[in-house]
């Protein structure tokens, strides 16, 4: 778009891909998040001094932080996201819960709103039926989520609960969901403009997830029939629309196994699965964020977007599969990224490069796609085997196993896959 780069980085990330990439670069602070990633006013500092127009927040971090986003309203710095209007609405949980539902758009059976006390929570609990699922009304990444399956366990999993989300994210409240076994993550992709247009740029699969973080996106899901594809997309678009929202966000639903869908949460921002949708559209959906935020007309409508494609993304992590996931930091050798027809690879990392171990784990995503879902889970299959990363330990060789395994490739994996895979599955296989 000829649009200048500069790139905000912390000392830890001195070496990392963006800020070599960037046009200009300026450090933030320290290692930590919390003295650099996560300070707003050193942020707004550096985009004021380079005179900045406007600012794509990623995902992480400030993100979804209301407060930032109004603090870069108040600068005249554009945000490439949502009003931060919006981001408040949909961030607490339960709020956004009430808001889609009186949007006429299905949730989760459950609380209404935050639970205020033990024994009140404990009567709710009974009356949507066990088991239930007590979530964080702050949530994200998974965490400050537990099941319950009787009383018993109840009064144990309420107050782990309270203390996980008091100490995650520094708000103790909670809410109660009916717990829905074995359904599939299935989430659509809304982009909208200022003028009022929202459209939905179709669906992607995400039920294969480990403690709740996902770990494999495709797109279409091998479980949506046209008739239900249609249902869910125009609930999403009602969802975004009660948000009053703009630039590109996310609908997720829950879907059981007779098709019952449930929302769940939006996430307002650009999401880490985004590429499978962009292969499966061919809409650059970065590109039409800067477009939005900058006040200009979607010119396309729901009937123009095609999906001609089937796109599988695989999350590379620095984790140890075959020693229960554990982190695995350091320098990396070799790096090879794999190519060819129909194979796209996101990363920030490359020969010599050393992980920092302050982040997320995540230091890479391949994206594959072809016309069918077969081919492009045969072109994972084989970009995996072609994806070299020495030095380190990653999930690639996992990711391998999964594109073979026969209940994946049948595309019968819902959010119980994992804890079924790997317990089946010899763990040695993944080093
Ligand atoms: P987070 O914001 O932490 O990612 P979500 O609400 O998006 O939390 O839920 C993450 C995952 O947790 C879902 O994809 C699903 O696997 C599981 N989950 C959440 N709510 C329920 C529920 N009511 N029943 C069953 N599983 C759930």
């Amino acid at each position: 778009m000829g649009i200048k780069t500069l790139a905000v980085y912390s000392e830890a990330d001195v070496q990392s891909l963006h800020v070599q990439l960037a046009d200009e670069a300026i450090c933030i602070g320290g290692n930590k998040s919390a003295d650099s990633y996560l300070r707003a006013d050193r942020i707004i500092s550096a985009a004021e001094i380079a005179d900045v127009d406007a600012i794509h927040p990623g995902y992480g971090f400030l993100s979804e932080n209301p407060k930032f986003a109004e603090q870069c309203e108040s600068c005249n710095i554009k945000f490439i996201g949502p009003k931060s209007k919006s981001i408040k609405m949909m961030g607490d949980k339960a709020v956004a819960k009430d808001t889609v539902k009186k949007a006429g758009v299905p949730i989760v059976p459950g609380s209404d709103g935050p639970v205020e006390s033990e024994s009140d929570a404990v009567k709710i609990a009974r009356k949507i039926g066990y088991p239930v699922i007590i979530k964080a009304v702050a949530g994200g990444g998974g965490r400050g989520m537990r099941i319950a399956h009787n009383d018993v366990s109840f009064a144990k999993e309420y107050h782990v609960a309270r203390g996980e989300a008091e100490k995650a994210f520094g708000n103790g409240a909670v809410y109660i969901e009916k717990y829905i076994e074995k359904p599939r993550h299935i989430e659509f992709q809304i982009l909208a403009d200022s003028h009022g247009k929202v459209l939905h740029l179709g669906e992607r699969d995400c039920s294969v997830q480990r403690r709740h973080q996902k770990l494999i996106e495709e797109s279409p899901s091998p479980f949506l029939t046209p008739d239900l594809r249609k249902k869910m997309g125009k609930a999403a678009i009602k969802a975004a629309e009660a948000a009053e929202y703009e630039n590109a966000g996310t609908i997720e639903f829950l879907v059981d196994a007779k098709g019952n869908y449930y929302f769940i949460e939006m996430n307002t921002r650009i999401q880490v699965e985004h590429p499978v949708t962009e292969e499966v559209t061919g809409i650059d959906l970065i590109k039409q964020q800067i477009h939005v935020a900058n006040g200009d007309k979607l010119d396309f409508d729901q009937g123009d977007v095609k999906f001609e494609k089937h796109a599988i993304e695989c999350r590379i992590n620095a984790e140890d599969p075959a020693r229960n996931f554990a982190p695995s930091p350091g320098t990396i050798g070799l790096y090879y990224a794999p190519g060819g027809h129909g194979v796209r690879v996101d990363s920030h990392a490359y020969s010599g490069y050393t992980i920092p171990p302050y982040y997320d784990s995540m230091i890479g995503k391949l994206i594959c796609y072809g016309s069918t879902r077969k081919v492009a889970l045969e072109r994972a299959y084989r970009a995996l085997s072609e994806y070299l990363i020495r030095g380190i330990k990653t999930t690639i060789p996992l990711h391998r196993a999964i594109m073979a395994d026969p209940v994946f490739i049948e595309g019968k994996a819902t959010t119980a896959y994992m804890e079924d895979f790997l317990g089946r599955t010899a763990t040695d296989l993944f080093s």
